[in-house]
């Protein structure tokens, strides 16, 4: 197996003081999926940042294919352009990832940054439009789309870029039930076609969907367990030490019943 990412000995920490995270050490294969899970605030979207190079580690290495990813080995174009081209950032939020004017010239845009002639870059703009269904959306402005049209359109400006590694945060946040199952299966397919995927989550049920290698962050930012995702779901008192389950307290008339809730089998409280 090719490892095409990995971390070694991470820390990192905001303005040198607010912890985010704590002797990373990980290593992700060619074509794997991969999934970084933790409670709000472990240092989820931290880890995604400094494997996309957004931000550097305080110490410790990141190795693409084999080679550090520094501020030095950076300075190298034909590095640094490997490198951008390779990963593609879904961010949680779709607004901070949308810019251009339309919603053509966002999905214009990194097929043109790649030097991809201006007709064969149109032709894979108008087949991503397809494939997610936006190409109603295709003149619009981002501010004039719902939170889960932005979506949609923030992963199609990944794909014309067709990244061999897919970075994705969160990928359920704000979106409603049928955006989200839409995305579950295209992640699904994207990882089938060959893509590296590495995503964040919170929602267990994700896990058991994907099936992914899962590395386990805690409130202290290390990581706790590295596993397969059966192996890390079926240890309950392990999820509860993490905050990924809870323990509730039910009252029925008299009797109190003290029991543990999978988030993933219980949706509804
Ligand atoms: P998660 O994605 O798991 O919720 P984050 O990676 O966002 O966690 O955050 C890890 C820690 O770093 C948290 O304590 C958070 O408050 C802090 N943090 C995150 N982003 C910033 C930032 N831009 N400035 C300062 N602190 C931050
Ligand atoms: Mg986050």
């Amino acid at each position: 197996m090719e490892e095409i990412i990995s971390l070694k000995n991470i820390t990192y920490s905001y303005f040198g003081k607010i912890p985010a995270l704590k002797n990373i050490n990980l290593s992700v294969n060619k074509g794997e999926i991969f999934s970084i899970i933790g409670h709000n605030g472990s240092g989820k979207s931290t880890l995604l940042s400094i494997i996309n190079a957004l931000i550097h580690p305080d110490s410790g290495e990141v190795l693409f294919k084999g080679k550090a990813i520094t501020e030095n080995s950076l300075r190298d174009k034909n590095f640094a352009i490997q490198l951008r081209q390779s990963m593609g950032f879904i961010f949680q939020n779709p607004d901070i990832q949308l810019f251009c004017p339309t919603v053509f010239d966002e999905l214009m845009f990194a097929p043109l940054q790649l030097n991809i002639p201006y007709e064969a870059a149109v032709q894979r703009v108008e087949e991503t439009l397809s494939y997610l269904s936006i190409g109603h959306l295709k003149e619009r402005p981002p501010y004039m789309l719902s939170g889960g049209e932005k979506k949609r359109v923030a992963i199609a400006s990944v794909l014309t870029m067709n990244p061999e590694i897919l970075l994705v945060d969160e990928p359920l946040s704000g979106l409603d039930p049928k955006t989200q199952t839409f995305f579950i299966e295209l992640l699904i397919e994207l990882n089938r076609a060959g893509k590296t995927i590495i995503f964040t989550t919170h929602h267990l049920d994700l896990i058991d969907h994907l099936q992914p290698t899962v590395a386990v962050l805690s409130e202290g930012h290390t990581i706790r367990k590295t596993g397969s995702a059966t192996e890390i779901l079926s240890d309950e008192e392990f999820l509860i030490s993490v905050n990924l389950i809870h323990e509730h307290i039910h009252k029925h008339g008299e009797e109190v019943h003290k029991h543990n809730h999978l988030h993933y089998v219980f949706h509804k409280h």
